[in-house]
């Protein structure tokens, strides 16, 4: 075999709540994290040259070792010293910068597919530590479905499926940074923390209702206030039949679920008529056979 290509799918949050600020700086969180059916496309190929090149069909996107697939080469290498160079090629379709987990998904689809061509046959387990070292969504990225993340995102328990539905992705034109949502977050007794214990029941419950009614993310209270954009468009999301409308990760995408696919479809129109019409992505939850 000398290529290969891998889906790398997108995540949203299902519920997002942020714990406490660690000694070490980072913060523990608690989420539940839910693939969608969209994906970039990594693939593959094995090259007679030592070097490892990556491109992609999006220009801006960094290409050296910032990209995280080429992390996840380097990261590779480390235990399997390859003799052969190596072009990948990553089919963006997740937008960038999103709250989407794009990089983490190409950098999981990247360690993938090396275990493939090279039949190493890392176990998912050995994957999931290698990724881990890539950063805190790749383990999920890795796994897939339907799970609950806590630590810094790295722990994960899986879940049984969320209920079949309909999710609308509307990723507005303003860069968030995440560093920037940390530190403007402000915990204190008076913080109202997303009920991801009831979440979880509902999705144990094959509940979809009950899942929309607690959907929260407390990082919110930092990125609707600086843009207001994202409450204008929870709100367009609701009026047009969402049952129910949050940003997902650090932002700045929002999604809205629906039981009515005639109404996501609506919805998706306006939204793509609109300012923010350019990410706009009609998708449903993704969950691997097991
Ligand atoms: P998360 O939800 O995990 O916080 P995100 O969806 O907000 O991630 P990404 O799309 O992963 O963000 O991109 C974040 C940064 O990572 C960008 O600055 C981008 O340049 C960089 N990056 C490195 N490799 C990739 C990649 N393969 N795809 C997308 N972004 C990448």
């Amino acid at each position: 075999m000398n290529s290969i290509a891998i889906k790398a799918y997108a995540k949203i949050n299902l519920g997002l709540d942020v714990i406490r600020k660690r000694p070490d700086g980072y913060h523990d969180i608690k989420t539940i994290m839910q693939t969608v059916n969209l994906y970039d496309t990594v693939s593959i190929k094995k090259t007679k040259f030592h070097s490892v090149t990556v491109s992609s069909n999006l220009s801006y996107l960094p290409t050296d070792h910032r990209n995280l697939a080429y992390k996840a080469v380097q990261i590779f290498r480390e235990i399997y010293p390859l003799r052969d160079g190596l072009s990948i090629f990553l089919n963006k379709r997740i937008p960038v910068s999103a709250g989407l987990a794009g990089g983490s998904a190409d950098a999981a689809a990247t360690l993938i597919g090396l275990n493939k061509l090279y039949k190493t046959e890392l176990s998912l387990d050995e994957l999931i530590s290698l990724g881990a070292k890539l950063g805190a969504d790749v383990p999920f990225c890795l796994t897939l479905g339907t799970a609950l993340a806590e630590g810094i995102g790295e722990k994960l328990e899986i879940l049984p499926p969320m209920p079949d539905c309909h999710i609308l992705l509307v990723k507005p034109d303003i860069n968030v940074s995440t560093k920037h949502v940390y530190e403007n977050l402000h915990l204190d007794e008076e913080t109202v923390h997303p009920d991801i214990d009831g979440i979880l029941k509902a999705i144990k419950g094959n509940d979809l209702y009950g899942i929309t009614a607690l959907l929260k993310n407390i990082m919110e209270s930092v990125t609707v206030r600086e843009y207001p954009i994202l409450e204008d468009i929870k709100v367009k999301m609701k009026e047009n039949g969402a049952l129910a409308s949050v940003m997902s990760g650090s932002g700045p995408t929002v999604y809205g679920i629906f039981d009515d696919l005639s109404k996501a479809e609506k919805a998706r129109d306006l939204f793509k008529s609109s300012p923010c019409g350019k990410h706009v992505i009609l998708t449903k939850p993704y969950n691997p056979p097991r």
